[in-house]
């Protein structure tokens, strides 16, 4: 991918300033009674939603289950806007949806996780959304590939829309015992390292799959400074016909945003800031020394790798591996650290390890022709 994508952006006060932004609703607009009693809790009570979501076309993994109301509802949630005067958001999966959302007066649409994905649908709807005054927000692709996020975001930004933001959702994982999705925010960080002015919102609910996480994850976009947060409400969250297992209610919603701590992203206290200084300036000293320990280690994976040259041994030995791994995942875990964190330091040092000594091994500098 390029390194620095150039998107023209025009943010309609999007980016959090001074606090972010809120989007709240079902994860699906069900009925006119069901939308207008969740979109009427969420506001009661609350002066910090600064938009409603509700589905209406839902992209289900398999067919069979609801598939949202379609364009029957955007009739109703036309007067719903208006009448609570507060934007509704939808998503927007073919041309026929964008067209319709359009002339129905939405003025913010998102791009689904399983759209994202495909660079033929995103160009059709970017052509639909051409010379619309439409805020677009772009999901993550389900899969890990910050090329095909970024990317979806310029080719509708290369159609005029300058009014973007990204929604970060998570990414599929086969590990779903805690979270539904991965958030991986290492990506949503290098998003925002490399597009510097595009909001980005992180939306709890598709990352937790559960009620009881959403608290969490949304605490943990404030302290990464993410721009706002998408969170799935209904009135009554065990009858919702989609993901009921992470709506939470109205109430719970006024609730979790009251206990967020919203953090700031520099400090205004000089004093302060030197005290930041010099503990980095420790850390810096850590680093420094953990890369020495690295070289020392590398040196030995070399005179290792000189060895099985000489002795015509194969690099990979698994029952080493298998004791390199479970010892320090057990030493890790004595000492007081993460074993999962000492998991993957170790793999990523073995992957490195093996390429050097394979390096060594295909090395033909030493041998006589
Ligand atoms: C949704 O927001 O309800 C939805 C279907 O999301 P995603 O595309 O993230 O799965
Ligand atoms: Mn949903």
């Amino acid at each position: 991918m390029s390194p620095d994508p150039k998107l023209q952006l025009d943010l309609n006060g999007f980016k959090k300033n001074p606090s972010p932004y809120i989007i709240a609703g079902p994860c699906s607009a069900e009925s006119e009674d069901q939308l207008r009693k969740t979109v009427g809790q969420i506001l009661d009570g609350s002066n910090t939603i600064t938009a409603i979501r509700a589905g209406i076309w839902k992209p289900r993994t398999r067919p069979g289950h609801f598939e949202g109301i379609g364009s029957p509802a955007l009739k109703w949630m036309q007067a719903i806007q208006e009448d609570f005067n507060i934007p509704i958001i939808t998503e927007v999966g073919t041309t026929r949806h964008v067209e319709e959302a359009l002339k129905h007066g939405f003025k913010h649409l998102w791009i689904g996780a399983r759209t994202t994905v495909n660079p033929f649908y995103v160009q059709e709807l970017s052509e639909a959304f051409r010379g619309a005054d439409v805020t677009v927000m772009v999901k993550n692709p389900i899969h890990p590939d910050l090329g095909l996020w970024v990317g979806a975001m310029e080719r509708i930004n290369a159609a005029g829309v300058n009014s973007l933001a990204a929604i970060h959702r998570g990414f599929y994982s086969s590990d779903t015992e805690t979270y539904r999705n991965d958030p991986k925010w290492e990506l949503a960080l290098e998003l925002k390292h490399r597009v510097p002015d595009l909001p980005i919102i992180c939306d709890p609910s598709h990352i937790s799959g559960r009620k009881k996480y959403i608290l969490e994850t949304c605490q943990t976009a404030y302290d990464l400074d993410m721009d706002g947060l998408m969170i799935e409400t209904h009135y009554h969250p065990t009858k919702a016909l989609s993901d009921a297992e992470q709506q939470i209610t109205p109430e719970e919603l006024h609730d979790l945003l009251d206990k967020l701590i919203l953090r700031q992203s520099k400090l205004q206290d000089p004093k302060k800031n030197q005290s930041l200084d010099s503990m980095r300036v420790e850390i810096d000293g850590e680093d420094e020394r953990l890369l020495n320990v690295l070289i020392e280690r590398m040196k030995t994976v070399d005179k290792i790798g000189g060895f099985k040259k000489e002795n015509n041994l194969t690099i990979f030995q698994i029952d080493r591996w298998y004791e390199i791994i479970s010892s320090r995942k057990l030493q890790s875990e004595e000492l007081g650290l993460d074993p999962k964190m000492a998991d993957e330091i170790f793999r990523i040092l073995h992957k490195y390890s093996i390429q050097r000594q394979t390096r060594i091994l295909h090395d033909k500098s030493d041998q006589q022709d």
